[in-house]
């Protein structure tokens, strides 16, 4: 039945069909009301009785041909958007419909348009996420399978099995850190506005972070010397703290053993200012713009674990905040990181 109404040249026929009808339906009228006029008034002249027929006729052409061009434009504007659905179910999300301010069907175009963009970017996310995806993992799985195969062929000492046994788990957790962050950044990628803004104590969850990482800067003996101040914004906690806990991270791994590292809270005009400042190895003054890059890593800490992803993460997440990262580097004697956010 639909496809009857989508195929062109039966919607052409359908449109000189009710136009006809809508003329005989039209003429009837107009021959009913003069017989009823007519009985009603019979001492009516000949002449009242021809001049009304002729109204009624009159009226009747001029309505059936409104009718039929109103439905000719609605066929046309329909017509529009069945072609924009059939680009759709082709794979084709680039259809996009212009339309007017006044257009009566502007609400149906406006959210035709929504879903292909929508489509559109969840396209893209597919799209990255397969091709990172495929690219990073090889080098971990690569590494597991080969240290299984050794598993496999057997005479290993229990010491070897213990050390390669040690070597899968590390890698198959590394794949699945992997995953998480280039998930978490396809999706930031592709969204304009972070989550809910709910109240948050920065001070509070910037201390919960470094609370939460004790057991790391405390195996290396880092000291860490925090100036919070009491701040209280609105944003969404749960995608400020990856950037607190990246930063950090960072921070802790890049310092050598009994170094220091900083964290201060301060409230500037309208905005809150978080810096993460460490006594760390730095970075070289060609690299500090290189570093909020997907995948890049200094190649002087090709050594460190990581995956490149955490500060390009940050640079995003502070973004769709309405702020900015920065950093200061002196290489081989420590960075500062640099968040601001509009309270
Ligand atoms: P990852 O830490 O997984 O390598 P990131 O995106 O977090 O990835 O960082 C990218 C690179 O920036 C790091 O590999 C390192 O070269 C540099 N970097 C980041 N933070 C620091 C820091 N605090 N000190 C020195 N270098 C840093």
């Amino acid at each position: 039945m639909i496809d009857f109404f989508i195929n062109k040249k039966t919607s052409k026929l359908l449109l000189v069909g009710i136009a006809v009808l809508t003329f005989l339906a039209l003429l009837g009228l107009a021959a009913l009301a003069v017989a009823i006029i007519n009985v009603l008034a019979n001492k009516l002249q000949f002449e009242v009785y021809t001049i009304t027929f002729l109204a009624l006729l009159g009226f009747s052409v001029v309505l059936s041909i409104t009718v039929t061009v109103a439905f000719y434009i609605v066929a046309k504007k329909a017509q529009r958007l069945i072609d924009g659905l059939s680009r759709v179910s082709a794979g084709d999300y680039s259809a996009e419909i212009t339309y007017g301010r006044g257009d009566i069907f502007s609400k149906v175009y406006k959210n035709f348009n929504m879903m292909t963009a929508e489509l559109r970017s969840v396209k893209t996310l597919r799209d990255d996420f397969v091709h990172n995806f495929s690219h990073e993992i090889k080098t971990p799985l690569f590494s597991i399978q080969g240290f299984a195969n050794l598993l496999l062929e057997g005479g290993l000492t229990r010491e070897e099995e213990h050390k390669f046994l040690t070597i899968i788990s590390e890698e198959a957790g590394r794949l699945g850190s992997l995953a998480d962050s280039i998930l978490l950044l396809s999706k930031l990628e592709n969204q304009q506005l972070l989550g809910e803004r709910a109240p948050l104590k920065l001070n509070s969850e910037i201390t919960d972070c470094i609370i939460m990482l004790e057991r790391e800067w405390d195996a290396k003996h880092i000291e860490i010397n925090t100036d919070l101040a009491p701040v209280n914004m609105e944003g969404d906690g749960a995608m400020l703290r990856q950037v607190w806990i990246n930063l950090l991270s960072n921070a802790i791994k890049f310092t050598p053993d009994g170094g220091k590292i900083d964290v201060s809270l301060k409230k500037e005009g309208g905005n809150a200012v978080i810096k993460f400042k460490d006594s760390g190895c730095g970075i070289a003054p060609g690299e500090t713009a290189k570093i909020f890059e997907k995948y890049y890593r200094s190649p002087s800490v090709k050594n460190t674990e990581g995956n490149g992803l955490g500060l390009a993460i940050c640079k995003r997440i502070c973004t769709l905040a309405g702020g900015s990262i920065e950093v200061r580097s002196e290489e081989g004697r420590g960075s500062e990181f640099i968040v601001t956010l509009p309270i």
